[in-house]
């Protein structure tokens, strides 16, 4: 069996006491040879660097677009590397949607991250609408190369997250899975672009999460089901 990546993005939930015992919780989680990454809100980043083991490692959901100085309320990548980061969520469909991110700005937080030598997981994900027309392959595609000649600089993760699965309770079938992880590795060797991980995100818990690693992806980006002790426990052993 090779290991899979297996990512846990919190995104704004857990209080304070909530965020410790889950922490706490995942520390003392037996592991195979996954690699597994948290991904807490920013606050308590520090309490999973001292909480977690090395073995497991720790993201972020977001990264200024800008490098330092007079940016109130912002996280710089020199920052998040200073905490032990590895890896950074861009592209995510909630960012794009409620804060309405742009190719823009996800190629200049790119470009931050992979200063600091930290990997961008990067994500792709069509509507229900384009999903329907039947034209989501070319949206996910141009989606994919608008950003790929920053992204392709450093190492970076792609995430295929559909927007009509997140948080839905729907995964997406593990036919459309294979179909748009094969599609997306087809343009990243066409770029000359070869071993990065591809993972799929959208409503996956434990009991869909071996059928749709077994579709080709490299792992999975959990959303939801991250804040379940029940569901961690068998997601960090897929
Ligand atoms: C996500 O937001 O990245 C995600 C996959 O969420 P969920 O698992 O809740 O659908």
């Amino acid at each position: 069996m090779h290991s899979h990546f297996i990512a846990f993005n919190w995104k704004m939930n857990a209080k304070k006491e909530e965020a410790m015992d889950l922490l706490k919780y995942v520390a003392s989680l037996e592991r195979n040879e996954n690699e597994v990454l948290i991904i807490p809100p920013f606050v308590y980043l520090e309490m999973a660097l001292h909480l977690l083991p090395r073995s497991i490692l720790l993201g972020a959901q977001d990264v200024s677009s800008k490098k330092e100085g007079a940016y109130t309320g912002e996280i710089s990548a020199a920052m998040l590397k200073s905490m032990g980061v590895r890896y950074v969520l861009v592209g995510h469909s909630e960012r794009r949607k409620y804060f309405l991110e742009n190719e823009e700005i996800l190629i200049e937080k790119i470009e931050r991250l992979h200063e600091n030598g930290i990997s961008p997981i990067f994500c792709v994900g069509e509507s229900l609408q384009l999903r329907k027309s039947g034209e989501y392959l070319d949206f996910l595609k141009d989606q994919v190369l608008k950003v790929l000649p920053s992204l392709k600089k450093k190492p970076f993760v792609l995430a295929y997250e559909p927007i009509w699965s997140i948080g839905s309770s729907n995964a997406a079938r593990v036919e459309d899975i294979k179909e748009v992880s094969s599609f997306l590795r087809g343009i990243l060797k066409k770029e000359e672009v070869i071993g990065n991980s591809i993972l799929y995100g959208g409503s996956v818990n434990s009991s869909c999460a071996n059928d749709i690693i077994s579709s080709g992806v490299d792992g999975v980006l959990v959303g939801g089901a991250s804040l379940k002790k029940e569901e961690l426990s068998s997601l960090m052993l897929v």
